[in-house]
């Protein structure tokens, strides 16, 4: 069956009857599996800078986790990009506050959450995977963390970012859509050469949301989530939506049983839209990317906006759209 904005929902239902053999048979991926692709890395939405980072540490025969933290660092880093990091839209109250996530393949997670003046939450996320008892620090507490580590602190309120605020501020109107330019959180995801799969999600959230509001970014089960015998599966979009539906462990849980990872992406998208009804739906952007353990992708969103950014010995970064419910 083809994953099309067009597949009825009768057809739907006759697909979701069938057993999960006949599914992963008869689902079609988006970048079909033809043997186990590897190093592999992919991201969501523009992203070359970042999964050339990544590149070059798969390509060079390294971990699938030290790929993924430094792609994750990219946008990071750009002041340019306005989801993530320094440059990240602020909340607001006109503060830049950060999420991030990073998972390896046994399942070991890190993540931060509500951190401000620290420009690379990715990494003080592996800190916390890999430095301390915890999985998630928040707030002042991932901040002392970070100082404690000796990450620099920084002012990560660019003059534009503050420019695009005090504009905000003017109607103070807060839509929880997506605004196709200024993408977005990056969720990659990469399997190494021994077949070692990670992922790694940042962002700086949903631009001018409450302060305090944290997103579905450095959730372990909403943003990303990877098992290492099965796959993982990273989200971007409107964060509320992706918590609801513990997308990203749900993405995975169906490939568990089958479903190859595009046919899981699909029913995840469905999953959101049966809830919030397809009027709802419409104004919500939100969208997955997945990868198996076999080094096969999948990718679906709401509406047609959403791309991603592969990488395969024979793909240097190309950049795909996805295909979309709307
Ligand atoms: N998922 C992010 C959040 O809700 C936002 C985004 O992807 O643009 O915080």
């Amino acid at each position: 069956m083809k994953p099309s904005a067009t597949t009825s929902r009768r057809e739907f239902l006759k697909l979701s009857a069938l057993s999960a053999t006949v599914l992963s048979v008869n689902s079609v991926s988006a970048f079909p599996l033809t043997k186990t692709n590897k190093p592999i890395v992919v991201s969501t939405w523009r992203n070359p800078d970042a999964n050339a980072a990544a590149w070059k540490v798969v390509a060079a025969n390294g971990r699938a986790l030290d790929a993924v933290e430094q792609g994750a660092r990219v946008p990071e880093a750009n002041p340019k990009d306005t989801s993530v990091g320094y440059g990240g839209l602020p909340d607001r109250d006109g503060c830049v506050t950060l999420d991030a996530c990073i998972m390896d393949e046994k399942s070991n997670c890190g993540a931060v959450a509500f951190v401000q003046g620290y420009k690379h939450p990715i990494s003080i996320a592996r800190a916390v995977m890999e430095k301390t008892p915890h999985v998630m620090l928040v707030g002042k507490g991932a901040e002392q963390f970070a100082a404690s580590q000796g990450f620099k602190k920084e002012n990560l309120l660019t003059r534009e970012s503050e420019k695009a605020w005090k504009e905000w501020l003017k109607k103070s109107e807060y839509k929880p859509y997506h605004n196709p330019g200024q993408h977005d959180t990056i969720g990659i995801l990469a399997l190494d050469a021994n077949g070692k799969l990670c992922g790694a999600c940042t962002t700086s959230g949903m631009a001018f949301k409450m302060h305090g509001r944290v997103g579905d970014s450095p959730i372990i089960g909403a943003g990303l989530y990877v098992d290492g015998e099965v796959g993982a599966a990273t989200a971007t979009g409107v964060g509320e939506e992706m918590i609801r539906i513990a997308g990203s462990n749900s993405i995975v849980e169906l490939m568990r049983q089958g479903l190859t990872p595009q046919a899981a992406c699909e029913e995840a998208i469905k999953r959101l839209i049966r809830k919030r009804g397809e009027e709802k739906a419409k104004e919500l952007s939100v969208a997955f990317l997945a990868l198996s353990v076999n080094g096969e992708v999948g990718a679906y969103s709401t509406n047609d906006v959403f791309e991603y950014t592969l990488t395969t010995p024979d793909q240097m970064h190309s950049v795909i759209r996805s295909e979309s419910y709307f």
